[in-house]
């Protein structure tokens, strides 16, 4: 039987209804677990430990350091690993573990519910049996599995608050469509030979800005741009941004550059990819040296970035790491991006 190392850090997985609303109980959660799935030992051999126990929109990047480590520590006493985590930032935890965690050779699989597992119709059961059942496959990446679906982690999104369809990969297929059988795609990675290497360094002096019609321009001035090294504007649509007027953007782009701030631009938009180079506006932001993160999710966009300011690279090393790719987040570099 495979070894599964199931790993708790909170989440409404793991909380209760009480009257008030939902809490995190840890002390009963484990003794939910063993009554409602007595069945899990019969997949696999698994040994729970738990890490934290916090709602996630409390996980930062101490969490993602404590557990990057736990997993590489214990690597090599179990085939797999399943992270029960909320699902507010799971695609977040598991974008930081895959740059954190690159390459590896075992599965690490986030899983977590929209309905705590004590209520009756959770979905909880079901995305804590099939994540169990895919850690003894031969996965070598940060997966989340979800609602019947296994997505590379670093692609992965939030889409719904009130659907158990909670998560899409809107630029990436997935990795595994579970039903009657497990279907893996050709794309999952396998990397037996090589060995796992762990790097939790990631800098938080980052900003970052959602763009919209009235964007107050004075606020951005008067950041200090000594708190942070990148900024990530979610622009509209390709890239753009307003660039005329009260609300044009380029100053600021350029005091952050002249700064020596990376910029980096993401879309509102969760299908396709950024290409500075169609519009005028993409194009003065690529002049001031913006960076496409092409079709990377926001959480790929952010924990990348933050990965890679923590190893204190040069600028040029910086910019050829971030529009390469990584670890599966991107395809797509500004030469061959495009419409569809
Ligand atoms: N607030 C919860 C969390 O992210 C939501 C969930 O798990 O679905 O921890």
């Amino acid at each position: 039987m495979k070894r599964i190392l199931l790993l708790q850090t909170g989440g409404t997985i793991s909380m209760q209804f009480e009257t008030d609303g939902v809490v995190l109980d840890p002390a009963r959660w484990s003794q939910v677990l063993y009554q409602q799935m007595p069945e899990l030992t019969q997949i696999a051999d698994i040994t729970i430990e738990n890490v934290f126990f916090e709602d996630s929109s409390d996980i930062n990047p101490e969490h993602w350091k404590i557990l990057g480590e736990l997993i590489y520590k214990r690597l090599q006493n179990y085939d797999g690993f399943v992270v029960l985590h909320g699902t507010d930032t799971m695609a977040y935890t598991a974008s930081a573990l895959s740059f954190a965690l690159n390459p590896i050779n075992k599965p690490v699989i986030f899983t977590g519910s929209q309905v705590p597992m004590s209520n009756i119709r959770s979905d909880a059961r079901r995305n804590l049996v099939n994540a169990i059942e895919l850690a003894t496959y031969p996965i070598h990446e940060v997966a989340v599995c979800f609602n019947d679906h296994l997505f590379r982690g670093n692609r992965s999104t939030k889409m719904s608050i009130g659907d158990f369809n909670a998560f899409e990969s809107p630029n990436f297929p997935p990795l595994a469509e579970i039903g009657i059988n497990i279907k893996l795609s050709a794309d999952v990675m396998i990397n037996s030979s090589v060995s796992a290497t762990c790097n939790t360094h990631f800098s938080d002096a980052i900003h970052v800005i959602k763009v919209h019609p009235a964007i107050n321009t004075r606020a951005l001035d008067c950041l200090d741009l000594s708190t942070f090294k990148a900024l990530i504007i979610e622009a509209f649509g390709i890239g753009n941004m307003p660039v005329k007027g009260h609300y044009n953007m380029l100053p600021f782009i350029k005091k952050c550059r002249d700064h020596h701030c990376h910029v980096i631009i993401t879309s509102q938009a969760a299908y396709d990819a950024v290409n500075l180079d169609i519009y005028s506006s993409g194009r003065a932001v690529k002049e001031l040296g913006g960076l496409s993160a092409g079709e990377m999710t926001m959480e790929a966009a952010i924990t990348k970035t933050m990965h890679l300011l923590g190893q204190n690279l040069e600028e040029e090393v910086f910019n050829s790491k971030f529009m390469g790719n990584l670890t599966g987040e991107r395809t797509v570099t500004e030469s061959n991006t495009g419409k569809r």
